[in-house]
Formats: C-alpha cells, sequence, structure tokens
C-alpha cells in the first residue's frame, strides 16, 4: 500500500501576522484535509525556522497584521528565508495571503507612520497608507473573482460565477502593476477604494484583504488551495471528496442578501 498523500502547511510569523483572525483559514484547510482522512501537518515558519523548512510546505498561508508587526517580519524575512520562499511561489505552490501579508510580498508598504518597509517583490504591487489620520478601509466587502485561470477553474467546479465574501480592515491602499486582480469589487472597498479591484493573483498565490476569515466563508477556495497543492506535489490530476457545505452557503446568503448584492 503506498504511503497516503499529505500536505504540509507552511504558515507565516503566526505570532506576528494573525491580528485579524486569519488564523481561522489555517485551521480551515487543516480540518477540510482531515475530513478527508489526508494527513496534515502545520509548520510555523517564523523567526525560528531555519530558512531550509521554508521549502518543506506544500500551501503557504499568511495573516494580516499591524504595521509594527509587519516591520518586524521583514526584519526577519531575508536572505534565504525570502528567496525559498519567493522561489517557491514562482514554482506554483499555492498560497493565500492576507492584508499585511501580500503587502509585503510587493515592492513595499510605506505605512502610516515610519519608514517605508522595503517588500519581496513577487507581486509587482505597492502599498502606501495615507496617514493616522485618515479612515482605515473597514468593513463587509464582497467581490467576483475574475483571475485566470482561477476563475475559470472555480466557476466550473461551482456551476456560477465564483463571489467571494469576507471582511477588510486595512490603512493601507494597494497599486498594482502587471499583475492580475484577483477580482472585482461589489460592495466595500477592495485595494483601495478608487479602481475597484481586488487582491492579487500570481502563479497559485492568492493575495486578499478579505478577512472573514476568508476560507471558511468561502470553503471552495479553500479546496482550490489543497486540490492545486495535491496536484503540484504529486504531479497528478486530484479530485477532492466533496464536503457538506450547506452551514456556509446559508450564512453566505445570509449575508449577501443583507448586503443587498447580486453576486
Ligand atoms: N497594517 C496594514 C494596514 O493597515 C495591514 C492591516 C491588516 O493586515 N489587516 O494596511
Amino acid at each position: 500500500m503506498s504511503e497516503p498523500r499529505s500536505l504540509t502547511i507552511g504558515w507565516l510569523y503566526p505570532n506576528l501576522m494573525s491580528t485579524y483572525g486569519d488564523r481561522g483559514n489555517v485551521i480551515c484547510l487543516q480540518r477540510r484535509c482531515q475530513w478527508r482522512d489526508i494527513p496534515v501537518t502545520i509548520l510555523p515558519l517564523d523567526q525560528q525556522t531555519e530558512a531550509a523548512q521554508f521549502s518543506d510546505v506544500d500551501i503557504i498561508v499568511g495573516g494580516g497584521a499591524q504595521d509594527r508587526q509587519q516591520e518586524i517580519v521583514m526584519r526577519d524575512l531575508q536572505g534565504a528565508k525570502a528567496d525559498i520562499l519567493r522561489n517557491k511561489l514562482e514554482v506554483g505552490t499555492p498560497g493565500v495571503f492576507t492584508c499585511g501579508s501580500p503587502q509585503l510580498l510587493g515592492h513595499y508598504y510605506e505605512p502610516a507612520l515610519g519608514q517605508r518597509i522595503e517588500g519581496l517583490g513577487l507581486l509587482d504591487l505597492v502599498t502606501k497608507h495615507p496617514g493616522p489620520n485618515v479612515s482605515r478601509c473597514i468593513g463587509n466587502v464582497v467581490f467576483e473573482i475574475t483571475a485566470s485561470p482561477l476563475a475559470e477553474e472555480l466557476k466550473q467546479r461551482l456551476g456560477q460565477p465564483p463571489v467571494i465574501i469576507g471582511f477588510e480592515n486595512h490603512g493601507g491602499r494597494t497599486y498594482l502593476g502587471n499583475v492580475q486582480p484577483l477580482g472585482t469589487v461589489k460592495s466595500g472597498y477592495g485595494n483601495n477604494g478608487e479602481d475597484g479591484y481586488e487582491g492579487a493573483f500570481y502563479r497559485h498565490a492568492i493575495a486578499t484583504y478579505s478577512h472573514g476569515p476568508l476560507l471558511p466563508k468561502n470553503p471552495f477556495v479553500a479546496d482550490w488551495l489543497i486540490k492545486t497543492a495535491l496536484q503540484e506535489k504529486y504531479h497528478t490530476e486530484i479530485q477532492l471528496i466533496p464536503l457538506d457545505d450547506s452551514l456556509a452557503q446559508q450564512a453566505r446568503e445570509a449575508m449577501l442578501k443583507r448586503l443587498e448584492t447580486v453576486a
């Protein structure tokens, strides 16, 4: 009997970048693997982690953080750790990066106060905080995923356009260069409250401002990450056993109704 297919989830700086509940994304991925008898390990990727271990992950999750914590993270995410993370994402390791995390995957983040924080330059985007006296982008957010091929793959699975429901809380405004937006905003601010874009998508990396946490509210995205990770790791087409998401679907319908948004 061959070894069961397993996954390791790399969790970026969990003690610094979980300010907005994004640990829920890790828990959601872990449980949706366990419910399918897929052995899953969670590996923190932080100051105590050797750079070489950054290679040992199949899905990468990065949460949100306050400006101060982002600066601390970037002091550590340098050199070999930065190179390995960039390379993993470049070769197609899937990941979901929320708010403060994608800001650090871009060229730079100019925080409300203090010096510019140089990013990894993986995503062609920049983020600028307009200052402590400008209101933050806070509230429920609804957007339709438009990034290719993610949108087509999700639409084929759902039988309808993939609509994301989440919650945003950021001061930084993100501006995209030569990188796909993840989607278009139907309700809320999105990247900057100006251009109607939300997030970014590159290779198999999902960058979004949507907390919530994102994955329990949009379980089809969690399954896309799990399926993609297994396919990348084992180089074969994967069909995941469907799970009963009726409760999540009821919550989605209630939220969409409340936001009066036509999905
Ligand atoms: N500190 C960043 C900002 O205010 C990121 C916030 C977050 O991760 N929710 O934009």
